[in-house]
């Protein structure tokens, strides 16, 4: 927190509001409580806030518990921000200060400076490295991709993996099954030459044993086994 200078209680006073908004020259924000979230119009104007009852009561407030009050104003910049980046680019890649100045538009919106981040890229890296963007950093400064947590779509998404995976259960077994079946195929055919080799029609010749065997004996019968057909 030294960066901020000063001490927390310091934080909102109206020199330190002016000391961050010149060093980010942010000269459009000038007499704005971020705190109160009221816009003064000058500089009188935001002197006079600062003294109201209003404010006063929300400095301590702050001053009671000044780590919950920062958080609330990092989680509301953080929250309208990834709003505005989801619903306007949903998982499109942008430049960051396209988001940024599209943001700033809002005049309700809460303002850098009192957030825990001290610039874009300081915020920009934060998304990163929560997870919560994919962010690249190019020539032309830093962009950034909402990423798409949504219970809904993550369903979706797990669904037609789920599909996918079923189809190629699907593929698996339709080849399978085709495998038995082609070896169910050779087995026949084998069955079939074999037994045609034992009515003589063999390759290996049960006419040749029988002839032979006819010659020799003369009972004219087939042998009663015959050699398988040779190996291809
Ligand atoms: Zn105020």
């Amino acid at each position: 927190m030294s960066k901020k200078g000063g001490g927390k209680k310091d934080f909102f006073s109206p020199k330190a509001i002016a000391n961050r908004w010149k060093a980010k020259g942010l000269q459009k924000l000038r007499w704005y409580c971020q705190m109160c979230q009221k816009q003064c119009r000058d500089e009188n104007g935001f002197k006079c806030h600062t003294m109201s009852e209003s404010h006063m009561r929300q400095m301590a407030v702050f001053a009671e518990s000044p780590d919950a009050v920062m958080d609330e104003f990092s989680a509301e910049f953080e929250k309208s921000f990834m709003t505005l980046l989801s619903r306007r680019y949903h998982v499109r890649r942008v430049h960051a200060n396209i988001v940024y100045n599209e943001f700033i538009q809002d005049k309700e919106h809460v303002h850098m400076n009192s957030t825990m981040w001290s610039s874009l890229t300081d915020f920009v890296k934060y998304l990163g490295k929560t997870g919560k963007c994919a962010i690249d950093e190019t020539e032309k400064g830093w962009y950034i991709q909402w990423i798409d947590r949504d219970p809904r779509t993550l369903a979706r998404q797990q669904a037609a993996a789920k599909k996918k995976k079923a189809e190629l259960d699907d593929e698996e077994r339709a080849a399978h099954e085709k495998a038995v079946a082609d070896k169910a195929k050779h087995d026949a055919l084998q069955k079939k030459a074999l037994t045609k080799g034992l009515a003589g029609y063999g390759p290996s010749g049960g006419k040749a044993a029988f002839a032979k065997s006819k010659g020799k004996k003369g009972k004219g019968r087939p042998p009663a086994r015959a050699k398988p057909p040779p190996a291809k």
